[in-house]
């Protein structure tokens, strides 16, 4: 299994508009960050994971093909603002599945209404179309022949979901998890976990040390973090500052899960 990380930069994207710190004006492409997306991998299976609004131009740098589902953490604009620009692939692959939690669902239809007509032969001409499925936490759901286990963390007081893929597990927009949700992590050996800087502590974002403790309970082999700010400082620098097995993910960089792929 092969999983794409297609952004790590926080909210606002890296360069952040109008700003003129070394990070942003860096020409290492490595310091440059799109919103949170990645896209998981088998040879017969494709799996993204969030479509935020950067979705259009991270897809463009990866074959065009069948997507089989989006996986949507939660609903904050940074992650779900791009499904629209999904449209291509429903026109050539009719639709696309959507999995969700309950309450994201209703958030989608509020936001992008025109995409869910209470009669579905209404759909407005050239609508993507989105079938959008419920998933609860801890419930596994088959695509293709990828399994997903839900997570549970928060998000502030938000629940939000991760998601295990085998060997493998994602976390975004994380602030905690209750100790019981380690269970669902036991094995995983390639860890993404969000970590929005080294210091000065957020009210809904874990930082970087949180995410190293949280990865060493897990025993994760492989460590990158995503969701981060260009307060951490430049890429080679702040991956100095890390352990052993824990980097910065950057934008394009490819994993292989268990040398599967
Ligand atoms: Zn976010
Ligand atoms: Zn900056
Ligand atoms: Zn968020």
């Amino acid at each position: 299994m092969k999983v794409t990380l297609l952004g790590t930069g926080t909210s606002s994207g890296v360069p952040v508009l109008g700003c003129n710190c070394e990070v942003c004006q860096s020409k290492d492409p490595r310091d440059h960050r799109l919103r949170c997306a990645a896209l998981v991998e088998t040879a017969t299976t494709r799996l993204l994971i969030d479509a935020g609004p950067d979705i259009r131009q991270q897809l463009l740098t990866v074959p065009f093909r069948r997507i089989d589902g989006v996986l949507i953490t939660h609903s904050h604009y940074d992650h779900v603002a791009g499904l629209d620009d999904l449209r291509p692939y429903c026109y050539a692959f009719q639709g696309i599945d959507v999995y969700a939690e309950t309450g994201v669902d209703e958030r989608l239809r509020q936001v992008m209404p025109y995409c869910f007509p209470s009669d579905p032969k209404a759909l407005y001409p050239g609508a993507p179309i989105l079938r959008i499925h419920d998933i609860r936490v801890h419930e596994p759901l088959t695509t293709g022949d990828i399994e997903v286990m839900p997570l549970r963390v928060y998000h502030d007081q938000l629940p939000i979901l991760g998601f295990r893929i085998g060997t493998f597990a994602y976390i975004t927009d994380m602030k905690r998890m209750d100790d019981s949700e380690y269970a669902y992590l036991e094995g995983v050996d390639t860890l993404v976990i969000n970590a929005l800087r080294f210091d000065r502590p957020h009210h809904s974002h874990q930082l970087v040390d949180d995410a190293i403790r949280v990865a060493r309970r897990i025993g994760a082999r492989k460590t990158r973090l995503i969701h981060v700010t260009h307060q951490i400082g430049l890429h080679d620098k702040a991956n100095a500052r890390l352990p052993e097995g824990v980097k910065f993910g950057y934008d394009g960089e490819v994993m292989d899960i268990n040398g599967e792929l």
